[in-house]
């Protein structure tokens, strides 16, 4: 169930996530907490076991393709508009339903679409775009990226996306060359931050990484073949790390839910290996990790709670994967003073759980707690949040 911008609510006795043994009076006012105050357990009444109910703040997912519904781009071409318009609203719904309340969009929706779906399909996830991706076809030269760029300001987006090396669809000896030159890269970026535009770098490892950090990218997504030193740098200069670790384990699986052909699974395989080692040196250099998780299709949609699963199986606590997944996530959009915590003046984006989330031993019984999913936006403000 989704409860949009509820005018007033109140929780009693509510537990917080990862707040163990405190119960708290919640009060949402006008889609906004308005008040959270520690209060006792209620001693006149005994115990109701299966009674309880958690809050914690929505999920922010920094990276989706919430325009996508197909792996193949291809496939996509073949549907008609009226059928990619439902698809797109179902991903709306699924995503809003698993708790995910504010999403940074990665590349293929316009800013158009998004008040389209949140107006008329009454979805009321908030979502951050960038439009179109920068990638090969446009490493022609500044003039070309100016052009390119241009048009992407146009569209309303915030974020510019770059694609900055290849992905499962290149072969392993070359995924980590640059797509542009460095010259076009650090150009994308200036001009990107001269219109007040935030940049997220797909980038799998190499030297694009070290343009990010030179050039100070918002973002840097992916980076499973980031090196020690590289994390240190990115710590050291605030740069994002943004790994969407899940993904790739789901595309290594020639059974799972992408059942893609044997090469891929096998490039998906190594990336994921490497992942784990990845997301060890950021945590030991203490990079700002966030949660993304590339899911692109009716499969996955829906299931975004999986990546907090695959980020703990390469090292994060449960309470790295939640920040990451909430506050830190909602820093990376610049949006730390009113998104991602349960705090007196913040938006009531929140989902409740009706078992402790820190307790689930996956997933799947995440997702089957859920009670409820809250966002405290209205709709006007939605369409606009872009
Ligand atoms: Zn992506």
């Amino acid at each position: 169930m989704i409860n949009k911008h509820p005018e007033a609510l109140a929780f009693n006795h509510i537990f917080i996530a990862g707040i163990e043994g405190k119960r708290f009076d919640i009060n949402i006012k006008d889609g906004r907490f308005s008040s959270i105050a520690e209060t006792e357990p209620p001693k006149d009444q005994p115990a109701h076991p299966g009674q309880d109910l958690w809050i914690s703040p929505g999920v922010i997912d920094l990276h989706t393709h919430l325009a996508w519904t197909d792996f193949d781009h291809e496939d996509q071409l073949k549907r008609g508009s009226h059928e990619l318009e439902v698809m797109q609203a179902e991903a709306f719904e699924a995503t809003l339903r698993t708790g995910v309340t504010t999403a940074r969009d990665a590349g293929g929706i316009l800013p158009s679409t998004v008040r389209h779906l949140v107006q008329h399909y009454q979805q009321p996830l908030r979502v951050q775009t960038s439009s179109a991706m920068l990638g090969a076809a446009d490493a022609r030269g500044l003039k070309v990226l100016e052009g390119r760029l241009a048009e992407i300001f146009d569209t309303g987006a915030g974020w510019i996306k770059i694609m900055a090396t290849g992905g499962l669809g290149a072969p392993t000896e070359k995924v980590l060359e640059p797509i542009f030159s460095e010259e076009e890269f650090s150009f994308i970026v200036r001009h990107a931050h001269a219109h007040h535009k935030k940049v997220l770098v797909h980038t799998w490892g190499g030297v694009t990484v070290d343009w990010s950090i030179a050039a100070g990218v918002e973002s840097i997504e992916h980076g499973m073949f980031l090196t020690g030193d590289q994390a240190g740098r990115l710590a050291e200069s605030g740069t994002a790390f943004v790994p969407t670790t899940s993904i790739y384990s789901i595309a290594a699986d020639p059974k799972g839910v992408l059942a893609l052909n044997p090469v891929i699974c096998d490039r998906a395989a190594r990336a994921a290996e490497a992942h784990s080692k990845a997301i060890g040196y950021a945590k030991k250099a203490g990079v700002r990790i966030g949660f993304g998780t590339d899911y692109a299709t009716p499969a996955l949609h829906g299931y975004n709670l999986q990546e907090l699963d695959t980020l703990m199986d390469y090292g994060m606590t449960r309470a790295e994967v939640w920040q990451a997944a909430t506050k830190t996530a909602a820093e990376i959009l610049g949006s730390g003073n009113e998104l991602g915590r349960i705090s007196s003046g913040y938006l009531a984006d929140a989902i409740i759980f009706n078992a402790d989330p820190y307790q689930a031993s996956n997933a799947e019984e995440l997702r089957k707690s859920i009670v409820s999913v809250i966002t405290g936006a209205e709709e006007s403000e939605l369409i606009q949040a872009q």
